[in-house]
């Protein structure tokens, strides 16, 4: 062997060497294989990152739902989304024009924005002034960075939606309509902050609804959670993590009486199920606070399946449908072999109090409500499926939505990481929260805060903004008759006086307590039993307790037989399926 080639080797073997060395040192453990984790994982394992993801069910994707088909927007209004969408190559087919704009079902009857302006006038301008006083305070916020920007906009946070839309005084219908595009996008207006909704409209302002629902992914996101776990090495399923214990040298996450071992964390849970694992050290009181008090809107949904569509041939039920009367928002599904789907995706307290019901007499329920437009719904019925998102305890709610008085509390809280752990999921962007663009912005973030915490990198701790700033901030407002009480003064269109006292009184609820939302049901638009059903009792999510010991100790980590190697030593992955048994991913 010629001096040259022994030369040659040795480099080869060194730069393995340095390699392996250097990725020895650079360990992460994922927890949850939602779309935030497994983005995390994907661009860490990307980076030169040891990876295991842990997850707790059986099956990867978490929230990404159950739509055959979901729609997306185009690359200006979920660039991320679409990044991903063509670095995995999959297909998308654009949506035709008509599911592009919101329509609506009328007591049974299906109208466009066109039909309505032209049969139901009264409530196609109460709508438009709802959107034009809409944009209005959504123009009113500079920076949706950064809401709480003034002590006016401030005040805003203490108030809920529905108080503010008393005061535009809609016509029924219309109002009945603004409700379900309320409930459906976030959570019922009674239980939202009105500056959540404002900087969410300003995020939105100016982005057409033909550009959000742009195409459709076959599949939906469980093919884009598919295409991540097929990239990832260790992906560990049925993995429910009990426990993280942080110490100067590294993170230990205990899984039953399993523990693995990594140089950093990524927490990519749901704040319900974050609840529920026992961390050391643990929290403070804000982070504690933003976990048991932050709101979540609930959503579930039911697939309906029927042998042929039911629904009267020009409607065109695709896109996002409004009903007034219970049914939440529908859109139809592609039925892959053949029939007719439709999806109600119910929300809000509609949702809260249909958990008194179980799953059959939930599908019933609704079924009855379509049948009495759609005769033929009976006859025509084959089958259902349904999610209920807002009990599993995984994820305990459909998505992020503050509540009044949470901005103040917990704003950008789970962007700054603590010591080891970065945070991520759809909670922690500011905003995208509830979607998946949002969960796949923070996976990235998340990734990128791991490298700089390895670098060496410190994050500020969040700060808390004083409670006595919030009165002060409602006082002022509520003092001054200012833009904001202007804009709450109408239920006419005239602009209010500059002083008038009445219209401020929306500002007032400020100085009352803010109390987290509220657990039990408030309907504002209960769905009526067309037929008496005995309802079960309301179920409460089974609360399991964590383990009361904390694991301090990091070495020996014990790993059973059955498990595998601690997180440091992956190797190739094996094929990867979703969903998987024990594990999607060996070492
Ligand atoms: C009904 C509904 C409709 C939606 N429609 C749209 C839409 O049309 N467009 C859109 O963009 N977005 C939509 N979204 C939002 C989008 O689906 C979510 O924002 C996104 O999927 C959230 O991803 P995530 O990773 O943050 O959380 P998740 O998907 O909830 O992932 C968290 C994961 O952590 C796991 N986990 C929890 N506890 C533990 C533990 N202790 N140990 C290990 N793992 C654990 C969970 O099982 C879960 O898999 C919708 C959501 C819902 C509920």
């Amino acid at each position: 062997m010629s001096a040259g080639w022994l030369r040659a080797c040795a480099l080869v073997m060194l730069g393995l060497f340095s390699v392996s060395a250097l990725a020895k040192d650079k360990t992460v453990i994922v927890v949850g294989g939602g779309l935030s984790g497994l983005t995390a994982a994907y661009e860490l394992q990307n980076k030169g990152w040891q990876v295991t993801l842990l997850e707790a069910k059986p099956t990867l994707g978490g929230r990404s739902g159950m739509a055959t088909s979901e729609w997306i927007g185009n690359d200006k209004t979920q660039p991320v989304l679409n990044k991903y969408v063509s670095t995995f190559k999959l297909t998308t087919t654009p949506a035709p024009e008509f599911v592009r704009t919101p329509s609506y079902l009328i007591d049974g009857e299906y109208f466009t924005a066109a039909d309505l302006a032209t049969k139901q006038p009264a409530t196609s301008d109460a709508l438009k002034r709802y959107e034009k006083t809409l944009d209005d305070l959504a123009r009113s916020i500079e920076d949706p960075q950064n809401p709480a920007a003034n002590s006016t906009l401030f005040a805003l946070d203490q108030i809920n939606v529905s108080n503010w839309l008393d005061r535009l005084s809609l016509p029924a219908t219309a109002r009945q309509l603004v409700n379900q595009q309320i409930r459906t996008r976030y959570d019922e207006p009674s239980r939202l902050s009105l500056l959540y909704f404002a900087q969410q409209s300003r995020v939105y302002r100016g982005v057409a609804d033909r550009d959000l629902r742009a195409s459709r992914l076959p599949g939906g996101s469980p093919v884009l959670a598919q295409a991540f776990v097929k990239q990832l090495k260790t992906i560990k399923t049925s993995s429910p993590v009990s426990a993280i214990t942080q110490d100067k040298d590294g993170v230990t996450v205990k899984v039953g009486s399993v523990g693995y071992q990594a140089d950093y964390i990524v927490l990519a849970v749901p704040l319900r199920a974050l609840n529920k694992i026992q961390m050391t050290p643990a929290l403070d009181a804000q982070h504690m606070g933003a976990i048991k008090g932050t709101n979540y809107g609930w959503r579930d949904q039911i697939m309906l399946k029927f042998k042929t569509p039911v629904w009267e041939s020009k409607a065109r039920m695709s896109g996002e449908i409004y009903s007034n009367t219970g049914l939440g928002m529908l859109w139809v599904e592609p039925a892959l072999k053949g029939g007719a789907n439709v999806v109600i995706n119910l929300s809000g307290d509609n949702a809260r109090v249909m958990q008194a019901f179980g799953d059959k007499q939930m599908v019933d329920q609704v079924l009855i409500r379509l049948h009495a437009f759609y005769p033929q719904a009976r006859g025509s019925f084959t089958g259902y499926e349904i999610r209920r998102y807002s009990t599993d305890p995984s994820m305990g709610g459909a998505y992020l939505a503050f509540g009044p008085g949470q901005i103040s509390k917990y704003w950008r809280l789970w962007e700054r990481p603590l010591q080891r752990v970065a945070f991520a999921g759809e909670h922690t962007d500011t905003l995208y929260p509830g979607t998946l663009e949002g969960a796949l912005r923070t996976g990235q973030r998340a990734a990128s805060q791991v490298e700089d915490l390895a670098a060496g990198k410190s994050f500020e701790p969040a700060k808390v903004v004083p409670a006595a700033t919030a009165a002060a901030a409602g006082a002022v407002a509520a003092k001054k008759g200012n833009f904001f009480s202007n804009l709450f003064g109408g239920s006419d269109d005239k602009p209010a006086p500059a002083k008038a006292p009445a219209p401020v009184a929306p500002v007032a609820p400020v100085t009352a307590p803010v109390a987290a939302p509220a657990p039990a049901p408030v309907p504002v638009e209960p769905p009526k039993p067309a037929v008496p059903v005995k309802a079960e009792p309301v179920k409460k999510a089974p609360v399991k307790k964590t383990a009361a010991k904390t694991e301090t100790k990091k070495a020996p980590v014990k790993a059973t037989a059955k498990k595998t190697e601690p997180v440091k030593k992956p190797v190739a992955s094996t094929a990867a399926k979703i969903p998987a048994t024990t594990e999607t991913k060996t070492q």
